[in-house]
């Protein structure tokens, strides 16, 4: 009884771009990880670079587990680069490295949209499973029980889904100002030159894309849910 065929019509744009997306950034990324850059610098000593020329010495460049799983740890002042980052002197590995230490920067500059996304962390975290829970049990008990208190719980699981969808909309401006900030950190520093960076941008334009599919996909649920909740009524 829940399983609801309209869903897809929803939910179906942001998946296909989020499978688009994760295709198109492992290809772009195996692609630039095969192109030296010109002064052979890993990722890792790119981001050494950076973070030193910045002022940044506090924050530690480790090496983390994982394929794409580069990130930066704004709590541990740590910017963990994966394998293929960290290890490797190409135009892939130079771009990943400096979008991290484009997030390094965001949060040492105290920039308002990462201290918001960073903010709902938690509560994002705490409630990932809540929504849906909720809106089992708001559509049962409205069904069983009728009346208000399916209506409330279904009120909070959409409050639950519509908190997810803002946060992966918060993550948009600090993905796209971050990749940025990469290029221009990697010119004005002078690790690559300018013709170098063509390959950093498609990488980081990959990249860009699934985080607009995941926020497409979240916003489509919210949608989803509001409009199956006024269809009951
Ligand atoms: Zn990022």
């Amino acid at each position: 009884m829940f399983f609801d065929p309209f869903y897809f019509l929803f939910a179906i744009p942001g998946m296909l771009l989020g499978f688009w997306a994760q295709n198109k950034v492992k290809s772009t990324f195996n692609k630039y990880a095969k192109v030296r850059t010109s002064r052979n610098m890993t990722g890792a000593q790119v981001a050494r670079a950076l973070l030193d020329a910045y002022g940044l010495h506090n924050v530690n460049v480790e090496r983390v587990a994982g394929q794409l799983s580069d990130h930066y740890d704004p709590r541990g002042k740590v910017l963990r680069l994966s394998e293929s980052v960290h290890d490797s002197p190409s135009v892939a590995a130079a771009g990943v490295a400096a979008h991290e230490m484009g997030h390094a920067l965001q949060d040492a500059e105290g920039y308002s949209m990462l201290r918001l996304r960073g903010a709902m962390v938690p509560a994002v975290k705490a409630s990932g499973a809540l929504g849906p829970i909720m809106m089992m049990a708001g559509f049962a008990a409205s069904s069983f029980i009728g009346g208000n208190i399916g209506m409330l719980l279904m009120y909070v699981g959409i409050a639950v889904f519509a908190m997810s969808a803002v946060f992966a909309v918060v993550t948009l401006p600090v993905e796209f100002d971050a990749s940025k900030r990469a290029k221009k950190l990697l010119l004005a520093e002078g690790i690559m030159e300018k013709d170098e960076i063509k390959g950093v941008d498609k990488v980081l334009d990959a990249a860009a894309w699934t985080y607009m599919a995941a926020a497409i996909q979240a916003v489509g649920t919210v949608i989803y849910y509001i409009w199956r909740m006024n269809r009951r009524r």
